[in-house]
C-alpha cells in the first residue's frame, strides 16, 4: 500500500498534467496531493482512507452522489452490449433516443431536440455555431456577436472560454476573442452604488446591456448568454427582476437567449431547470454535469422549437449540417444518463435540493452571517456561498495576496468537508449532491464555523 503511493505520488508529479492547477507548486510538493479511491453518496475516501464529506459534488457534478450501482450496472450492460456506435447520418441507439426523449420531456415545453456532446464546453461551442447558422440561414450574416457577463462561465475552449468572464481564463491565452462581448455581473452585493434597491440594480444591469447593443448596433448582435444563477464567478442568484428586465431588452432586439445550465440543469435549485425556476425562456439550453452525475461524460445543447425550425431550413439549403463529434450521443454515456434520470425521479432527488437546500442556507446564515468578516451568506436551492470581507460596514474586500478564501476552504477540509475556494474574490462556495440529508447539512455548517473562525477568529 505504502510503495504503492509513493509510487503514485512520484509518477503523478512526474507525467500527469493536472487541469487548474498551480504547475510549479504542485511540481514542488507545495500543493495536496490526494488520489481519491471510493465514494459513497455524499463522502470520498483517498488512498490513505481520509475520508471527506464532499460538499461540492466533485465540480457540481455527482448530483445523485457517489456509488450508485443502478448506473454503474447500465454502463456495463450497455459497454457489453454495444460500447459504440455513431450518431451521423441518422444513426442513433436505444440509449441515446431514450436520453433524448427524457431530456425533452423534462425541458420548458418550448423545447425541440437535443444535440449530445461530453462536455459543457463543447456544448457551448456548439451553441455559438448554432445561433451563426441560424442568423446565417435567416439572411443576417452581420448579426454574429455574443454577449456575456463579467463573472459568468462557460467553459475553458478558446471560444467558450472567450464567453467565460473570469480573468484567470483569459490572462495569458489572448482571450477574449472576437465577437464576445461582456457586460456587467448581476452581483448585488458588489454593486456599485449601495443605494440601489434589487429592483433598481436589475434595472441597471439591463439598461448596461441595452447601452452595449446599441453602441455595438443590434444587427450585429445575436445572442446574449447567462447561467440562471452565476456558478464559478462566486454562486451569485439573480437580483430580483433581473431576468424579466435582460429578456424584455432581448426581445426588443430580437437578440437569442442562452440559459447555461451545466450546474443548475436537472434538479439543483429545487426545479428540474433553473431556467423555469427564474421564468427564463431561452432558446438554447447548455446542460452537462447533472445529466449523467458525472458517471461518464456526457452533454447537450437543447434546441427551442423557434431556432429547430429555422435549423431544418438550414439543411434544405445547404445540405447535412458541417457540425459533428465522433463521440456525440455516445451509447454508454446515454445509458449512464437514462439510468441517472430514473434515480433522480425515484430518490425525489428535486425536491430534496430544494427542501435541504433551504434548509443548509439556513443553517449556514444563521451560524455564519454575524461573523464580523462575513459580508453575506447566499444562494439557492443547494447552493450556497460565504463571502469573506476585511471590513463589513465599509464592504471593504481582502488584499488577494492574503488567500482568505483559499485558507478557509484548507481549513474546511481539515475539518472533513469539502468546500470549494472560488476563483475570483475571498468566496467559499458549496454545491452538495442533491441527496445531502439535513444530519450532513450540519455537519457541513459546523465544519465551516470551525473553519472560518481558525482562520478569521
Ligand atoms: N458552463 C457552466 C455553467 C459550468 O459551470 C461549466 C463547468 N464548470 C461549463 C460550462 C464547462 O463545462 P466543462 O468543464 O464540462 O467543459
Amino acid at each position: 500500500m505504502l510503495d504503492r503511493e509513493n509510487d503514485l505520488n512520484a509518477w503523478d508529479r512526474d507525467h500527469f498534467f493536472h487541469p487548474s492547477t498551480h504547475m510549479g507548486a504542485h511540481a514542488r510538493g507545495e500543493t495536496p496531493r490526494r488520489v481519491i479511491a471510493g465514494g459513497e453518496g455524499c463522502t470520498i475516501v483517498d488512498t490513505n482512507g481520509k475520508r471527506s464529506l464532499d460538499a461540492f459534488a466533485g465540480l457540481y457534478c455527482v448530483n445523485v452522489g457517489y456509488g450508485r450501482t443502478e448506473i454503474a450496472d447500465a454502463i456495463a450492460e450497455q459497454a457489453r452490449e454495444l460500447a459504440y456506435y455513431h450518431a451521423y447520418v441518422g444513426h442513433g441507439t436505444e440509449a441515446s433516443i431514450t436520453l433524448a426523449r427524457m431530456i425533452i420531456e423534462r425541458a420548458p415545453a418550448h423545447m425541440s431536440r437535443v444535440y449530445f456532446g461530453l462536455s459543457g464546453s463543447d456544448a457551448n461551442e456548439t451553441n455559438i455555431k448554432l445561433i451563426w447558422y441560424y442568423n446565417n440561414i435567416l439572411g443576417r450574416p452581420e448579426k454574429k456577436k455574443i454577449i456575456s457577463r463579467w463573472r459568468g462561465y462557460h467553459g475553458s475552449g478558446v471560444m467558450t472560454g472567450s464567453l467565460t468572464g473570469l480573468h484567470l481564463f483569459h490572462t495569458a491565452f489572448d482571450l477574449p476573442r472576437a465577437p464576445i462581448l461582456h457586460t456587467e455581473a448581476p452581483y448585488y452585493f458588489r454593486r456599485e452604488d449601495r443605494s440601489m434597491t434589487e429592483e433598481q440594480f436589475s434595472a441597471h444591469c439591463a439598461a448596461k446591456l441595452e447601452e452595449m447593443i446599441l453602441a455595438e448596433g443590434p444587427d450585429t448582435v445575436a445572442a446574449f448568454i447567462g447561467e440562471p444563477i452565476l456558478g464559478t464567478g462566486g454562486i451569485v442568484p439573480p437580483p430580483a427582476g433581473y431576468w424579466a428586465a435582460i429578456q424584455a431588452v432581448l426581445k426588443k432586439y430580437d437578440i437569442l437567449l442562452v440559459a447555461d445550465e451545466v450546474v443548475t440543469g436537472f434538479g439543483r435549485l429545487g426545479t428540474m431547470f433553473g431556467s423555469v425556476h427564474y421564468g427564463m425562456e431561452p432558446d438554447l439550453i447548455t446542460i452537462a454535469k447533472g445529466l449523467t452525475s458525472a458517471y461518464a461524460p456526457l452533454s447537450g445543447s437543447i434546441i427551442s422549437n423557434r431556432m429547430w425550425d429555422v435549423l431544418v431550413q438550414g439543411s434544405d439549403q445547404l445540405g447535412p449540417i458541417g457540425h459533428g463529434w465522433t463521440y456525440s450521443a455516445h451509447p454508454v454515456c446515454a445509458a449512464a444518463g437514462v439510468a441517472n434520470l430514473k434515480l433522480i425521479d425515484e430518490l425525489g432527488l428535486v425536491q430534496n435540493a430544494g427542501d435541504t437546500g433551504a434548509y443548509f442556507r439556513k443553517a449556514l446564515t444563521d451560524a455564519l452571517a454575524g461573523h464580523r468578516n462575513v459580508g453575506e451568506v447566499r444562494g439557492d436551492g443547494l447552493m450556497a456561498a460565504v463571502e469573506f470581507v476585511d471590513d463589513k460596514d465599509d464592504r471593504r474586500f481582502f488584499d488577494p495576496a492574503r488567500k482568505v478564501g483559499p485558507a478557509i476552504a484548507a481549513a474546511l477540509l481539515e475539518e472533513g468537508v469539502i468546500g470549494r475556494a472560488m476563483p475570483q474574490g475571498d468566496i467559499l462556495g458549496f454545491a452538495p449532491p442533491l441527496c445531502l440529508t439535513r444530519a450532513e447539512a450540519d455537519t457541513v455548517v459546523r465544519a465551516a464555523e470551525r473553519a472560518v473562525r481558525k482562520v478569521l477568529g
